[in-house]
């Protein structure tokens, strides 16, 4: 890997604007998952470094709340533009690190700093409001930075599902402790460089690697943070959300989805065809908003079929780092072993495959690009997650069966619709209990919308006016004997 700027490969942690270890001095290995080659160690922190990086927080909150929106956003302006500048750089550690494609890190890098541009500007927005009072009294209403957050991310994005809260949290007026995945931590630890070099003031943003369960344990119990903000699976969302019922702080939880993606007769195919592609493919299908279960109606089902697999099979699987290429490996070896027991289970039920469905020739955690036909709700494609590159296809005859398809579902993160009837788009938009509707479109993120599940994908919502709200508690003075 050769970085133009190699100081951005930081082993080290970064708490309290300083450069630290572990106290024991113990590390933790960090391997490119395209060729299980060592890349670098982190420290394994534990709980008494995560006491100090909060520690660091709430020192650094008075000041970092006290300055105006205005001052805060000029800081935030500079880290923006540094990650656009060193955006090769990040790009090239985040597919090291990752696996995904080069040009993939590159529109994450892009998409994560655009979260720091987006909130750094709302934070001049978080408007108040003046309520007409009962009798005498007249009522104000203010929203204040809630304190310290913690924030817990996956390595899907690695740097994207930080600074979705990094923004609107230092945008607010909060400081943060961030534990980023194990598997991916040295892209937050560059923008913790980032950050320093953009003048972001010490303890205001702080990024600790090690043992996730003491860091949440410490991040959940410590009464000082008063919000936790955590991207990953359901199971530990619940776990979170459980321990920091001691302290009672506010939540914000961006879980696990298993999102349909309806193709109703009467839509346009190939929009279809580039729609599932992107939402199914991208990033080896390790994305919480991947289309995981393709509900096709009757009438098209043969047709969409033909035409996804012929785009399928166009798909470059390789190393990200090593030339042109649509889809990396998996993750790990873990990763392989579900998308293996996904297809094992749906073929021994009766399913058929329509293209890939092994281990890719290239060996280690590459996976063919696969499609599975006559899948049905019985298999454990169509009740879990199963974070690979797996399209199964599910028929249906009526809108009815296919929005209660669409809900059998304990998820509600995202959901496609393909279809050209106006009305039909409506009520099936309405109809589905998602917290993300992607209506004739396969792509649905970006910083200025509202991105956030409901049902078990989770509570709270990131990107947008609604995602600064998130970071601020809201203060109400009663004035009294205005007459
Ligand atoms: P994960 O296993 O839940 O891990 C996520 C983070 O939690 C990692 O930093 C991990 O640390 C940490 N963690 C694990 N156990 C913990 C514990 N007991 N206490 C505190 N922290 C703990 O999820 P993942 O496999 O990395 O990510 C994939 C999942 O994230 C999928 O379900 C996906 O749908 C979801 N996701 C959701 C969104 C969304 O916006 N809704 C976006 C992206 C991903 P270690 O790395 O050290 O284990």
């Amino acid at each position: 890997m050769h970085l133009k700027d190699p100081k951005l490969l930081r082993e080290l942690c970064f708490v309290d604007g300083a450069w630290a270890g572990a106290d024991n001095g113990a590390v933790l290995d960090v391997k490119n998952p395209a060729s299980a080659r060592k890349l670098g160690s982190v420290p394994n922190m534990g709980a008494a470094e995560t006491r100090r990086a909060i520690a660091a927080a709430a020192a650094a909150l008075p000041a970092w709340k006290a300055r105006t929106a205005k001052e805060r956003a000029v800081i935030m302006r500079r880290w923006f533009d540094l990650m656009v500048e060193h955006q090769e750089d990040l790009a090239t550690l985040m597919t090291a690190e990752q696996g995904k494609p080069l040009a993939e890190s590159k529109v994450e890098i892009l998409y994560a700093a655009s979260f720091i541009e987006w909130f750094a500007e709302e934070a001049k927005r978080v408007y108040g409001d003046v309520i007409p009072g009962p009798s005498d009294k007249r009522i104000l209403v203010l929203r204040q930075a809630v304190g310290v957050v913690a924030a817990i991310t996956p390595w899907n994005f690695p740097a994207a599902m930080i600074t979705r809260k990094a923004g609107p949290a230092l945008a607010a007026g909060c400081t943060l402790v961030c534990k980023p995945a194990t598997q991916t931590p040295f892209s937050a630890l560059a923008m913790a460089e980032l950050a320093d070099r953009a003048g972001i003031p010490k303890g205001v943003f702080n990024v600790i690697t090690g043992n996730a369960a003491a860091i949440g344990g410490e991040m959940t119990a410590n009464p000082t943070v008063r919000k936790l903000t955590f991207t990953g699976s359901t199971e530990v969302g619940k776990t979170l959300m459980a321990q920091c019922a001691g302290t009672v702080k506010k939540l914000s939880l961006e879980l696990g989805g298993n999102a349909p993606f309806i193709v109703f007769d009467d839509a346009d195919l190939d929009a279809a065809v580039q729609g599932a592609l992107a939402s199914k493919y991208r990033n080896t299908g390790q994305t919480c908003v991947c289309a995981n279960r393709l509900l096709i109606q009757a009438g098209v089902y043969d047709e969409f079929a033909r035409r996804l697999k012929s785009a399928v099979a166009q798909l470059r699987v390789g190393d990200g780092l090593a030339g042109v290429t649509d889809q990396g490996p998996l993750i790990d070896a873990k990763a392989v072993s579900k998308v293996e027991e996904h297809i094992a289970d749906a073929l021994a039920k009766g399913a058929g495959i329509l293209l890939g469905g092994r281990r890719h020739a290239l060996g280690g955690t590459f996976f063919e690009p696969t499609i599975l036909t006559d899948v049905t709700p019985k298999m454990l494609v169509a009740r879990e997650e199963t974070f690979g590159p797996v399209a199964p296809l599910f028929k249906f005859e009526t809108e009815a069966q296919a929005v209660a398809m669409a809900n059998d579902t304990e998820f509600g993160l995202a959901a496609y619709i393909y279809t050209r009837d106006l009305a039909r788009s409506w009520r099936v938009s309405e109809a589905v209990e998602y917290g993300i509707v992607g209506l004739n479109t396969g792509i649905i993120s970006t910083e200025v919308a509202p991105f956030g599940g409901v049902k078990e994908s989770g509570t709270g919502r990131e990107g947008s006016k609604y995602g600064i709200l998130d970071y601020t508690e809201i203060k109400y003075i009663c004035v009294g004997g205005v007459g």
